[in-house]
């Protein structure tokens, strides 16, 4: 045995050691949700609505998360043929699918009687495609639950005599930033920024996790996180890499009718009651903000706006 062996070997056997074990790090219990199903555009060039979302159900399915929340907006399927076929295909993945309203409007933007209305139009499609009661999951577009009292009270009425639960959002890094990044770096086929951005993906996930512990610790109440990703070609492309990193980190899958069921979530499980004071997702002063929008959108800057 060389002395070169000995010491890889004996270096194999440390990784292997009780301390090291016991550094792993503890269970974290997060529901995967993914939001604007069938698609969350701009796509790189080659991409399409059917190779996003044939990737995205692959490296779930590859990466053991047995259930996922897909939350729809039926206009997809009006912009392209592709967008109910992969509804489809979702749906023989054994996915839920929850509402996120057909057109993905604002209530604060569009008022609260347009918006229940476009929370209805969402309903015959997902009972088409295989009602299961987890499509009365609703996810508000952009977070926005509405800007005062009155308008959270009418909406959450409605949504109570509907049998609807708020599907939280607990986890996330803002996914959603990358997708026009992505685009733009892959049409310039500039390799060196594209690398960038899968280096800032990953961080900024690792982060937020990092963010939750600390809260937790904070707190000293873990609760379960409800992760929101969406239906993106970047997404997609990082999918493997960011389940083999949360599986690093501690990261166990659970649904999320089982998340909401931790008391955390229980004004938004009952819309009856009012909405919770929370702040998830707002930073520990210890943990500075990331700035990955900025950052981002600095990157492959599009020619027009380059000059
Ligand atoms: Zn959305």
């Amino acid at each position: 045995m060389s002395a070169r062996f000995r010491l890889s070997a004996a270096a194999a056997i440390g990784l292997l050691s009780p301390a090291a074990h016991a550094a792993r790090p503890a269970p974290i219990e997060v529901a995967m949700t993914i939001d604007d199903a069938p698609m969350h555009a701009p796509f790189p060039p080659g991409e399409s609505i059917a190779s996003v979302n044939r990737a995205l159900i692959a490296a779930l399915a590859r990466g053991g998360v047995r259930e996922v929340t897909l939350f729809v907006n039926g206009i997809g399927t009006e912009r392209s043929s592709e967008g109910r076929a992969a509804l489809e295909a979702w749906r023989r993945a054994g996915v839920r699918f929850g509402n996120h309203t057909w057109t993905h409007g604002n209530i604060d933007e569009v008022g609260v009687a347009a918006f229940e209305a476009d929370i209805a139009k969402g309903e015959p499609l997902l009972a088409e495609l295989g009602g299961t009661g987890d499509e009365h999951w609703l996810r508000f577009p952009y977070l926005a639950e509405g800007k005062d009292a009155a308008t959270r009270g009418a909406v959450r009425g409605w949504l109570a005599d509907r049998r609807y639960r708020i599907a939280a959002v607990s986890l996330s890094f803002g996914d959603w930033q990358w997708t026009g990044p992505l685009a733009r770096c892959a049409a310039q086929g500039n390799r060196a920024a594209l690398a960038e951005l899968d280096r800032r993906y990953l961080a900024a996930a690792a982060d937020e996790i990092a963010r939750a512990r600390r809260q937790d610790r904070l707190s000293g109440h873990p609760f379960p996180r409800v992760l929101l990703m969406h239906d993106s070609a970047m997404t997609a492309r990082m999918m493997p890499r960011l389940l083999a990193l949360y599986r690093r980190l501690g990261v166990r899958w659970i649904g999320l009718a089982r998340a909401e069921r931790d008391p955390a979530y229980a004004s938004d499980v009952d819309p009856r009651r009012a909405p919770a004071e929370r702040h998830w997702l707002d930073r520990p002063a210890d943990l500075p903000p990331r700035d990955d929008g900025g950052a981002l959108n600095a990157i492959c800057p599009a020619p027009a706006a380059a000059g």
